[in-house]
């Protein structure tokens, strides 16, 4: 057997000292020159005071193991999911056949984001619920600090720290302050805040909370959208980001979140003109790409991340490692995970990555038109071939600042329908999977997209209005455009056909958030989250129009007639189907189960209702309840009504919550009940198709371009 190794040593060695000169080997000293000089610019920053450390999930992973050395399926992003549904079921809070217990699990096994966030939410729900919430998160962190292995990182943390680095952390454990020995800074004391930030008050800053202030630990979408309404917060990260050098580490797909993604989206777009600073660690395999981030790789495992650091110290018995020969005498029990780490929800339904955040359109013009617009599907681009006006001055993608959702085919209809231009298509980004139809209406040049066909919903919605972002920078506000179940009542004499539009309340952004199973099941409506606030140009408008309406006829009714003969094939959506069919039954009488039309429904089930003088649409102004089922239950309907004056449900909104701010405009197209039938929903969608028209005809050019752009933020 001896006799056989050296044969088998000797030729790599051979292969290696041949190569020596290739062209592989000047790039990669070229790429470790690149990256020392990062090194030195990071180390500059922290001789100054300069350098701002965000420390994610992988540190924790890093330093912690169980007795065994393997890593903690608590510390990842799946495991923290899966753990609070074990504590629920081992706990006998709940029976496993309970049906979003369930789900939750089922959702996990789908591995996909969209499904890990499903399941987050019901378990932070479920535990909330029953009052099990912080003993959960105690159980969770409370005692990790004893499973820390590999102290190592905190060593070099505390180092940097003490050198003049500024700590902050999206974890909820408390290993960085216990091993740092810092005090914790929380997000609920604005003085800690203000003081932590120009430099009065030591600690650690939780951005994303502790699990010892469960108020604040950010888990769910709730939470995301408090820490991104919280100015504080948002007032701390972008002065860092103006004025330090941020680098972060272990934060890796954290990054995805929505309060970072909006943040970094903003400093790229503000910083467009100066050369990047801020940087991010990965592992050298990690494809992680967050503009205007500059990926700096430790090494090819999670324990190289202290040695690494090190030498950011100036330390010169540690090397810098660069890219590709870290030491590797650490154990390498990490290399093999490939679960998310948990730190925040990482895993919000987003584009796939970030960047582009500029894009030279003109360019992309020539590269792509061959290869994209082949791509594309549907009504879109099949149209695109013929000019909709005569060429004047082309434009682009910045040109549009109105983005107008929708989420069926009908609805995209009745949109393009209410252009009064249509104009032709523009290349687009192969990462953007939405098809366009491009359009004007009065001054404003609108972007209108649909959601996958058969595919409504939150997530779905979500992902439609992130890629619209990316593709038109410009854009001010959004619609969201379609049908809704109306919430009839003696106060709201809401009927088919008329529309509800999201108003702010004094508690609530306009939309509010509802389901994730519960509604149906128990009857009680605990709210899960609320819309943004629509952009003040909107409110504006919205009163002005208010204004308008209670003296002058609404302009609908025209705008539907003119549709109607621009495309006779729209002649069903532009006419009012007849009072006849519109029956409004007692919320306690189900449709039975075996029939399918309303043909056979009671008719001394139905609530009489006073004839209108018209046929004109009324328009209604308030809450709007969102979730990603259909409401169908009369019952719960009013139940709902009557916690939170509810004036409609739909299926879409609140996957816009994050970051799309926006109207929503629901045409009524049934009540919300068992009595269902969709002869209501061509006229519905024109109706609120009509209203986003009106609406946008009397906003003015200057007030929208006067109006912050979504995606810069500033
Ligand atoms: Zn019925």
């Amino acid at each position: 057997m001896s006799t056989a190794t050296p044969v088998l040593s000797a030729r790599p060695l051979h292969r290696r000292t041949t190569a020596e000169n290739s062209p592989q080997n000047e790039i990669l000293t070229e790429t470790a020159r690149r990256q020392k000089q990062v090194l030195d610019r990071l180390q500059k920053a922290l001789n100054d005071k300069n350098l701002v450390i965000i420390v994610g999930a992988g540190v924790t992973l890093s330093a912690t193991a169980d007795a065994s050395g393997k890593p903690l399926p608590r510390t990842t992003w799946t495991g923290l999911v899966r753990n609070g549904l074990d504590y629920i079921l081992e706990g006998d809070y709940l029976d496993a056949s309970n049906r979003r217990i369930r789900r939750a699990y089922e959702a996990l096994e789908d591995n996909d984001k969209a499904g890990l966030l499903d399941a987050a939410n019901i378990m932070k729900d479920l535990l909330v619920q029953l009052r099990q919430y912080p003993t959960w998160l105690e159980s969770v962190f409370g005692s990790l600090h004893q499973d820390v292995r590999h102290p190592a990182i905190f060593d070099v943390l505390k180092a940097l720290h003490e050198k003049g680095a500024i700590l902050l952390t999206t974890n909820y454990d408390d290993l960085l302050e216990r091993f740092c020995n810092l005090r914790r800074i929380g997000r609920s004391n604005m003085d800690d805040i203000l003081k932590f930030k120009c430099g009065d008050l030591d600690g650690v800053f939780h951005v994303h909370g502790s699990y010892q202030d469960p108020n604040e630990v950010v888990l769910d979408s709730v939470n995301y959208y408090q820490v991104m309404q919280s100015d504080e917060v948002q007032n701390i990260l972008k002065t860092f980001l103006e004025f330090k050098t941020v680098l972060f580490v272990g934060c890796g797909s954290g990054l995805e979140d929505p309060n970072f993604d909006a943040l970094l989206r903003w400093a790229s777009e503000r910083q467009k003109n100066i050369s990047n600073r801020h940087c991010l660690l990965i592992r050298n395999g990690d494809t992680l790409n967050y503009s205007p981030l500059i990926r700096l790789k430790y090494g090819p495992d999670y324990q190289d991340l202290a040695p690494y650091l090190n030498t950011l110290l100036g330390d010169a018995s540690q090397p810098a490692t660069g890219a590709g020969n870290a030491p590797t005498s650490v154990s390498r029990e990490y290399s093999n995970i490939t679960e998310r780490s948990v730190a925040s929800i990482a895993d919000l339904p987003k584009r796939p990555e970030r960047e582009p955040l500029r894009f030279d359109f003109a360019g992309m013009n020539q590269l792509n038109s061959g290869t994209r617009l082949g791509n594309q599907t549907n009504l879109a681009s099949s149209e695109t071939s013929i000019p909709k006006e005569p060429a004047r001055q082309a434009l682009t993608h910045h040109d549009y600042t109105v983005g107008w959702i929708c989420a069926l085919a009908i609805e995209m209809a009745a949109a393009v329908g209410m252009l009064d231009k249509r104009h032709d298509s523009l290349p687009q980004d192969s990462r953007d999977h939405n098809s366009y139809v491009l359009g004007q209406i009065g001054p404003h040049n609108v972007a209108i997209a649909c959601l996958p066909a058969g595919v409504p919903g939150v997530t779905p919605a979500a992902r439609v209005a992130s890629h619209m972002l990316s593709t038109f920078t410009s854009l001010r506000f959004g619609l969201m455009v379609g049908i809704g179940g109306g919430v009839s009542s003696q106060e709201n004499d809401i009927r088919l056909g008329d529309v509800v539009v999201s108003q702010p309340t004094k508690s609530f952004g306009g939309v509010i958030q509802y389901d994730f199973g519960k509604t149906m099941q128990e009857g009680k409506l605990e709210r899960t989250g609320m819309l943004n606030r629509p952009p003040d140009v909107l409110l504006r408008a919205v009163a002005s129009l208010q204004a308008r309406h209670m003296m002058e006829e609404p302009a609908l009714s025209r705008y539907l007639s003119e549709m109607g003969s621009k495309y006779p094939r729209l002649a069903s959506a532009s006419t009012f189907p007849g009072t006849e069919h519109d029956r409004l039954f007692k919320a306690a009488y189900d449709h039975p189960a075996t029939e399918v039309t309303c043909a056979n429904c009671q008719s001394d089930q139905l609530i009489t209702r006073t004839e209108r003088g018209d046929n004109i649409p009324a328009i209604h102004y308030g809450l709007i309840a969102s979730g990603n089922q259909l409401m169908r239950d009369g019952k719960t309907r009013e139940r709902l009504r009557s916690e939170l004056q509810i004036l409609c449900f739909e299926t879409e909104a609140a996957g816009l919550m994050d970051d799309f701010p926006c109207l929503v405009i629901r045409g009524i197209c049934d009540y919300a009940d068992s009595h269902e039938s969709k002869q209501w929903q061509p006229y519905a969608a024109a109706t609120a198709a009509a209203y986003a028209k009106e609406l946008l005809n009397i906003i003015s050019a200057t007030q929208v371009v006067q109006t912050t752009a979504i995606h810069g933020g500033e």
